[in-house]
């Protein structure tokens, strides 16, 4: 056959909503489902696991498609979202049966990743953020939103880093940009959109009204992006805007500023190996009840606080739960009823909402009621649920999808639905025996009567049987065993019926929008209790495992001060079968106290548990900013304002991303960043290149995170170069600790225990023969050892020239050796300590006695 037709007529419709949708994927509706054509069907046939076909294969333009059953959508949808992918469901907006010739189609919705207000299409119950970015005259702006829970906060910055910082935090799920802005987003699909969006004038203009709190004539970056958030919901989901009650402008200086880089090595939200929950912070303090209490804690353990005042607060929230148990556990059980009170709020001021959304909504009020009953407080929302159940019966029915919704309004609500409805009783009574009537009457015991959305009503009849019916029985339609017949009785009831069933659906839906607008009017205060619950339900979350776990309320102050007994891993501890050793730990950054170190080095064989001390000083900090209890006997915290965790390249090689570069970067931000409030935590840095490159670099940026007026800061460096751990005699600030081992029946033992004082040297050599390397090996790994260490570095960080076992170094070098008698005296003396063996004190009391040496013979 001759390929003879061009584009069909069908094909040119969907071209032209094509062009409307753009880059989303267009569901273009065909009778019972949803079709995907040429570009789209290949590009997403594979993501959502659907076979490709081909359409209009007889003419010159056959068409690639895919297509899913109409009653299914929803998971395809939320796949694609997932992926992704905007959606544009283009639907058939006239009756097919009315239609001459092509039924007209429409796009009614767009939905795309950022912009998902319904509970079945989002993917679990997290925040789901759509989030605007500008930049301008150096400042930076940042607006995120969730359409789903009514959430919509702004900020500005002029610091590119907090900036930063707060984009990866909040991990939108899509990124309103104009194209300049584009390289500011890394992570999420930017939608590009020009200035105009940004300007909140023109959108007041053209949406017609502002949020609140937005003003038509800002010009501040936090302003403009939130206006092309306003903008962007205006064009794809207007009805979504009433949702967006109250624009939040914060400040991000406000909260303890933890980066991408921190973030992921604390394995706040996920972990290091795999990406997933496991192991996580989030994990472990998750004791929530309800989705909205979930999102809360995410929130909580984001942005910990930076206010005493503030912390304090929630500490003693915490604590006010934490006993009897038995209070708390009641607490559970009632939060546990409320649900996801912010979304089902959300879905009932939505269009499309159905009586079950309604229903769910109520039961979610009546469980704020209990659990206000737990805390011996009122409940505000008493007076919307009593409405909801004074309207609503207790369970909607939940009609097969495209039935209407009917029956849902108690009876004695509306007289127009009691007066519909004692109409109908008559037609219903008639449906009701139809079957026991017409079985008796032609004695056919099998003949059923059916109902469908498309045939209606009709009377079934096997094919066996089928001969047998009266004579008045018309045939209507014939199935694979059977024959469906109906009557001119039947179809005159089945008229009344239905006419009677499409008035009590619109007089019942009239009804459930009275009550949505009850509600709607009532949505701020209701909003307002979802707020405080989802903020007890975190309490509640973290007086649970603080009990469970024997956590304590850390005391925290202004200074810069550190100091724990007993402290533990809270994530560590809780995968450790043998026990986990608690350590204790002081440090201070303020310049006056010379007792208690600033900069702590942290040295010790592999696998020893300096990684884990390190993470666990940020983490007991950052629960204790977050007001939260901490695992550890007794705990003072004076507030960091920034925690910086860097991890040296080959120590997180497992993640793949983590190069040399990477790491120096970071470093460098740390530098360049950190203040003197802040907690420093690093880990083998340098360890991503050779060894002297390496040791050079730790060396130098340890010296000046000592050093650099301005920095001087808390800060923990682990590290397997022992070297390091030379920084004490010179600096004044500097403490040196480590983890050893020991050999017990043939294995290496480790302590886990910190001690003060540097590791031993030869560690790794130490090890390698507990681990049983041969005897010569070990002895010739020592004698490589010395040799490599007489050309390494002084105490003062210079390089000894290489030299031969036995020989002096050369007197141009190093701090001592100026050749003079004194210096040579002091060398003696130096010559003849042992620091490793010596407590601080004996330290300071031998060092006094040095600086005298030098004094008495000047
Ligand atoms: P390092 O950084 O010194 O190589 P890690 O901190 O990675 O060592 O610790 C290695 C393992 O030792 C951890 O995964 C953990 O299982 C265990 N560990 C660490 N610290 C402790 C401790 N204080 N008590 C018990 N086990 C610990
Ligand atoms: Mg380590």
């Amino acid at each position: 056959m001759a390929k003879s037709r061009t584009t069909t007529p069908m094909m040119q419709q969907y071209r032209a909503l094509k062009e409307q949708a753009g880059d989303a994927v267009l569901l273009f509706r065909m009778g019972d489902f949803y079709e995907l054509f040429a570009e789209d069907a290949e590009r997403v046939a594979p993501i959502l696991d659907l076979v490709l076909t081909t359409r209009d294969k007889d003419t010159t333009n056959p068409v690639p498609m895919c297509g899913m059953p109409f009653h299914a959508v929803e998971g395809y949808i939320r796949k694609l979202l997932a992926a992704g992918h905007s959606v544009a469901i283009g639907e058939q907006t006239e009756d097919p049966k009315q239609a001459k010739g092509l039924v007209r189609r429409e796009i009614v919705e767009v939905v795309t990743p950022g912009l998902v207000a319904s509970n079945e299409r989002l993917d679990g119950s997290g925040a789901n953020y759509l989030a605007a970015v500008l930049c301008e005259e150096g400042r930076y702006g940042l607006a995120y939103l969730d359409v789903s829970t009514g959430e919509f906060c702004a900020t500005e910055t002029e610091r590119r880093e907090v900036f930063e910082a707060e984009l990866d935090r909040v991990s939108a799920r899509e990124i309103v940009a104009r194209s300049s802005e584009k390289s500011l987003v890394t992570r999420a699909p930017v939608r590009a959109t020009s200035s105009l969006d940004f300007d909140p004038e023109s959108v007041a203009k053209r949406v017609g009204r502002l949020p609140e709190g937005l003003d038509e004539d800002a010009t501040d970056v936090a302003a403009r992006a939130a206006a092309a958030l306003w903008s962007t919901v205006a064009s794809l989901q207007p009805a979504a805007l009433d949702q967006l009650t109250g624009l939040r402008f914060y400040t991000a200086a406000d909260t303890l500023l933890l980066d991408a880089s921190t973030r992921r090595h604390l394995e706040l939200f996920q972990n290091l190996q795999d990406g997933g929950k496991r192991g996580t912070v989030f994990e472990l303090l998750d004791r929530t009840r309800t989705p909205m209490g979930r999102r809360r804690l995410a929130n909580w353990i984001g942005e910990p606080l930076i206010q005493l005042s503030r912390i304090r607060e929630r500490q003693e929230r915490i604590r006010s739960w934490m006993e009897p148990d038995s209070r708390r556990q009641a607490l559970s059980e009632a939060l546990r009823g409320v649900g996801d009170l912010e979304r089902r709020l959300t879905r009932v001021g939505l269009p499309g909402t159905s009586p079950r959304d309604v229903a769910a909504l109520r039961e979610s009020l009546s469980g704020v009621g209990r659990v206000h009953e737990v805390e011996a407080l009122s409940n505000p929302l008493t007076e919307i649920c009593a409405e909801l159940e004074r309207v609503l019966v207790d369970e909607p029915p939940n009609p097969p999808r495209g039935e209407p919704y009917i029956g849902y309004i108690r009876d004695g609500v509306d007289d127009q639905v009691d007066q519909i409805r004692s109409e109908g009783e008559e037609g219903n009574a008639y449906f009701a025996d139809l079957e026991l009537r017409e079985r008796e009457r032609t004695g056919i015991q099998t003949l059923r009567v059916k109902y469908n959305r498309v045939f209606g009503y009709s009377i079934e009849v096997g094919k066996a049987k089928a001969d047998l019916v009266p004579e008045e029985y018309r045939r209507k339609q014939t199935t694979a065993n059977a024959e469906r017949f109906t009557t001119d009785e039947l179809e005159r009831w089945e008229g009344v019926v239905l006419r009677g069933r499409e008035r009590a659906a619109a007089a019942e839906s009239r009804v459930l929008q009275q009550t949505r607008g009850f509600v709607g009017e009532r949505v701020e205060l209701a909003r307002g209790v979802a707020r405080e619950i989802a903020d007890l339900d975190v309490v509640h979350s973290l007086a649970q495992v603080a009990r469970e776990r024997d956590y304590v309320c850390p005391e925290v102050d202004d200074s810069l001060r550190i100091e724990v007994e007993g402290a533990r891993h809270p994530v560590v501890e809780t995968f450790v079968r043998d026990g986990f050793i608690a350590n204790d730990l002081i440090m201070d950054a303020d310049p006056n106290d010379t007792e208690a170190g600033r900069s702590i080095i942290l040295t010790g064989p592999n696998m020893a548990g300096k990684s884990t001390l390190l993470r666990q000083v940020g983490l007991l900090v950052l629960l204790a900013q977050m007001g939260a209890f901490v695992p550890a006997r007794r705990a003072r915290i004076g507030l960091a304002d920034r925690i910086f965790t860097r991890v040296g390249a080959s120590d997180s090689l497992a993640t793949g991303e983590s190069t040399f570069m990477v790491e120096m970067r970071e470093t460098a931000t740390i530098l360049k960043e950190g203040s003197a409030r802040s907690l420093v935590l690093l880990d083998e840095i340098g360890r991503g290149t050779s060894t002297f490159d390496g040791l050079s670099i730790a060396w130098a940026v340890a010296e000046y995170l000592h050093d650099s007026p301005g920095l001087r800061c808390r800060v923990i460096f682990a590290t397997h170069y022992h070297e390091l751990a030379d920084l004490a005699r010179t600096k004044s600030g500097v403490r040196n600790f480590h983890f050893s081992c020991v050999e017990r029946d043939g294995e290496i033992l480790f302590l886990r225990h910190m001690e003060s004082g540097a590791a031993s040297r030869s560690y790794g050599i130490e090890v390698a023969r507990y681990a049983g390397l041969p005897p010569q090996v070990i002895r010739r790994a020592r004698e490589i050892l010395a040799n490599l260490e007489g050309g390494e570095f002084d105490e003062s960080g210079t390089p000894r020239l290489a030299r031969g076992p036995g020989e002096r170094p050369p007197a141009q070098l190093g701090l001592f050796s100026t050749g003079t008698p004194e210096s040579d005296a002091v060398r003696e003396a130096l010559r003849a300590l042992d620091p490793e063996r010596m407590t601080p004190i004996e330290a300071i009391v031998e060092l006094q006695r040095l600086k005298q040496l030098i004094e008495e013979k000047g």
